[in-house]
C-alpha cells in the first residue's frame, strides 16, 4: 500500500474528456497522460507524444493579426507565406502568446495535476458512473511512462470506489506494469504486430517487450482486452490480423477490439510543427474489417469493431 505522504507527485495530462461511452463500460471520464515512448506513424494524438508542455498553433482559428509576433520577446514567432511559423527551439513557454491571442489559436498542451486535483476533476461525474456502471479510463500517450503518478492516482480512484481502466501500448518495463495491475479493473492493451521488424518500422520500437508483457498479463489478470489498430501497409492483411489473434488466443486472452485506421488526428500534426507521413493513406473498407472480425471470431475470440 502506498503511504499517504507519498501521494504528492504531479502528473502531466493533456486532456480530460467527460461523458465518453468508449474505452471501457458505461459512461466514463478519459484522462489522457502526456508522454509516449513509441512513434506510431498513424498516431491520432501527436500532442500526446512529448513528455513536456508544448504550444500548439491552430491555423484555422488564427486571423493572422500578428499580435503574438509583436508580443514574443524570444522572437520565436514569424510570418512565413502568410502563415504563422513557430520556432519551437526559441520558445521558452512564457505563455504571452497564449494569454493574448483573442481567437484561441495559440494553446498550451499539457497541464500538471496532483493526484487529488485529478481525482476532484473525475469525480464531477461520479453519479453518471454509478448510474451506468462506468468509471475512469487513463489513456495517453503511454500512461505507464508516468508510472508513479499513475499508481497513486489509481489508488485514489479505487479508494473512492471508482471502476478503473488503463489503455496501454504495452511498451513498459514488465515489473512496473506488474506492480500496478492490481489497481486496474480493465486493461486495454495494444498488440500492433507480431512481426518485430514490421513493428519497428511502424512504431519505432521492437515488440519483444510488448510480447513479454502480454505473456505476463495473461497469467496475472482476466480483465484484459487486446486492441489492434488496423493500419494500411502495416498490418492490414488476413495473415497479419490472424497472426495477432492466434498469438493472444494461445496465451488465453478472450477478447479483442479492431480499431480501423482513421485520419482524425492529421490536422494536429501541422499545429505542432510535425510531418504526417500517412497523408495519402485511406481507411480500410468496412467489408475488410468485417472479414477480419470473422477470422478472429473463428478462433473463438469475442471481437468488437471500435473501442
Ligand atoms: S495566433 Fe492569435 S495572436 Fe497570433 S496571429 Fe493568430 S490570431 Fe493573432
Ligand atoms: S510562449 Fe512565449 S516564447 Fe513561446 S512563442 Fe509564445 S510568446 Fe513566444
Amino acid at each position: 500500500m502506498v503511504q499517504k505522504q507519498q501521494r504528492m507527485s504531479k502528473g502531466l495530462v493533456f486532456d480530460v474528456q467527460r461523458y465518453s461511452i468508449h474505452d471501457g463500460p458505461g459512461i466514463r471520464t478519459i484522462v489522457f497522460f502526456k508522454g509516449c515512448p513509441l512513434r506510431c506513424k498513424w498516431c491520432a494524438n501527436p500532442e500526446s507524444q512529448l513528455s513536456n508542455i508544448e504550444i500548439m498553433h491552430i491555423s484555422n482559428k488564427c486571423i493572422r493579426c500578428g499580435k503574438c509576433i509583436l508580443l514574443c520577446k524570444q522572437k520565436a514567432i514569424t510570418f512565413k507565406q502568410n502563415e504563422i511559423y513557430l520556432n519551437r527551439k526559441n520558445c521558452n513557454l512564457c505563455g504571452l502568446c497564449v494569454e493574448n491571442c483573442n481567437t484561441g489559436a495559440m494553446k498550451f498542451i499539457g497541464k500538471a495535476f496532483t493526484e487529488k486535483e485529478l481525482l476532484s476533476e473525475v469525480i464531477k461525474d461520479e453519479l453518471f458512473y454509478i448510474a451506468s456502471n462506468g468509471g475512469v479510463t487513463v489513456s495517453g500517450g503511454e500512461p505507464f511512462m508516468q508510472h508513479s503518478f499513475l499508481k497513486t492516482f489509481l489508488i485514489e480512484c479505487k479508494e473512492r470506489g471508482l471502476n478503473t481502466a488503463v489503455e496501454t501500448s504495452g511498451y513498459v518495463e514488465t515489473d512496473i506494469m506488474n506492480d500496478i495491475l492490481e489497481y486496474i479493473d480493465i486493461l486495454l492493451m495494444d498488440l500492433k504486430h507480431v512481426d518485430d521488424e514490421k513493428h519497428v518500422k511502424g512504431t519505432g520500437a521492437s515488440n519483444k517487450l510488448i510480447l513479454k508483457n502480454w505473456n505476463m498479463v495473461a497469467r496475472k489478470t482476466n480483465n484484459v482486452i487486446c486492441r489492434v489498430p488496423v493500419i494500411p501497409d502495416f498490418n492490414d492483411s488476413i495473415d497479419e490480423i490472424y497472426g495477432i489473434a492466434d498469438f493472444i488466443k494461445n496465451i488465453g486472452i478472450k477478447e479483442m477490439h479492431l480499431l480501423p485506421y482513421h485520419k482524425l488526428g492529421e490536422g494536429k500534426y501541422k499545429s505542432l510543427g510535425l510531418n504526417y507521413e500517412l497523408t495519402g493513406t485511406q481507411p480500410p473498407s468496412n467489408d475488410k474489417i468485417q472479414k477480419y472480425k470473422e477470422i478472429c471470431e473463428s478462433l473463438d475470440l469475442k471481437v468488437q469493431i471500435g473501442g
